[in-house]
């Protein structure tokens, strides 16, 4: 294989006005150097995606644009998520790029761990995920939050890769496939690998953010866990179906059970244990009610089928490329 392909790193950058003149040098100095080792092409580009940021993201996007050929950035009408983000830069670079990787602006992930994949790309791979070899440098509660997450993840059948989040390469070829799946429910590390084709892992070890805070707290992250459930797998609504049939099965013992102590004559007044039961099945009711609602918010936002992301401005004129070729 020619080994000149264009790659596209697409970076979605919120409330990060701190880190990115720290980071973006690092970006600039990997591309530069896969160029020079004849790895990628010359027409590669750094896509940062700004996701409706509140501070300056865009403006110093705008600026390095100016002052950086490499640079390129899209500017989303406002702010939606991190996932959502990767996705409209992905959709953006897929027909103008032949590999994109995508990565997070805080400098946590290993930027040179880029040059392994695209190796990884040329011999073979048309998906390599960027998967974390040791997790020392995170906080005991996150490291242990996020391996509960990967491990129920799976359990629960969302088909996800131990330790990766969203630092991957993907061609465009996977990346066509790809923009046909329409859901507005977006999970991306556990919907890439239903596309399917060749692919490997990279490991790199995660650092600390460079500048600036995380915007992952608990809840956050509670709730893309819960996303990444209800969204790849029905498993839940069986588990309900099962935990039915368990307590129905339990209430027809205790049934037994009554009729029994009821017939040898040492029925007793009782009122503790049956309110606990009617307690204990309202929670049980409720949860599983829950669950399902839950399906059924997921049906309603896709039936309505939004667009997932809008892109408001661009550091380029996109309708002048078009006309020029
Ligand atoms: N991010 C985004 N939109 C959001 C939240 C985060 O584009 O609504 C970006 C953020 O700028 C960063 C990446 O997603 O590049 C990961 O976020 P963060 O580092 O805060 O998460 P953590 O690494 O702590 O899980
Ligand atoms: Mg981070």
């Amino acid at each position: 294989m020619k080994k000149d392909a264009v790659l596209y790193m697409v970076i979605p950058c919120y409330n990060e006005e701190q880190v990115l003149p720290i980071t973006s040098k690092l970006f600039i100095e990997e591309i530069k150097d896969l160029i020079q080792k004849g790895k990628i092409s010359n027409q590669s580009r750094i896509l940062f995606v700004n996701d409706g940021s509140k501070d300056r993201t865009w403006e110093i996007i705008e600026e390095l644009s100016k002052e950086n050929e490499y640079i390129i950035g899209i500017c989303q009408s406002r702010n939606r998520g991190h996932q959502n983000a990767v996705l409209a830069g992905l959709m953006e670079a897929k027909d103008i790029a032949d590999i994109t990787i995508s990565i997070d602006c805080d400098g946590q992930d290993d930027i040179k761990a880029m040059e392994s994949m695209v190796d990884a790309y040329y011999e073979g791979s048309e998906v390599v995920y960027g998967v974390r070899s040791k997790r020392q440098t995170d906080t005991f509660f996150k490291r242990f939050t996020a391996e509960s997450f990967y491990k129920l993840l799976n359990k629960m059948g969302a088909e996800v890769v131990y330790n990766h989040a969203d630092y991957r390469l993907i061609s465009s070829r996977v990346l066509k496939e790809f923009a046909n799946f329409h859901e507005v429910n977006l999970f991306l590390r556990g919907m890439i690998p239903l596309v399917g084709f060749k692919s490997s892992s990279v490991y790199y070890e995660r650092h600390e953010r460079m500048a600036g805070e995380s915007h992952y707290p608990l809840s956050k992250m509670l709730s893309l866990a819960f996303d990444g459930i209800t969204s790849l797998s029905i498993k839940p609504i069986r588990i309900i179906t099962g935990l039915g049939l368990f307590v129905s099965m339990l209430s027809f013992i205790g049934a037994i059970w009554a009729v029994i102590t009821a017939l040898l004559g040492n029925s007793i007044s009782g009122w503790a244990s049956t309110v606990c039961i009617v307690c204990f099945m309202g929670g049980i009711q409720l949860i599983c009610l829950g669950i399902l609602g839950e399906y059924i918010g997921k049906i309603y936002m896709e039936v309505k089928a939004r667009p997932r992301y809008i892109i408001s401005e661009r550091t380029w004129d996109k309708d002048k490329d078009n006309e020029n070729q």
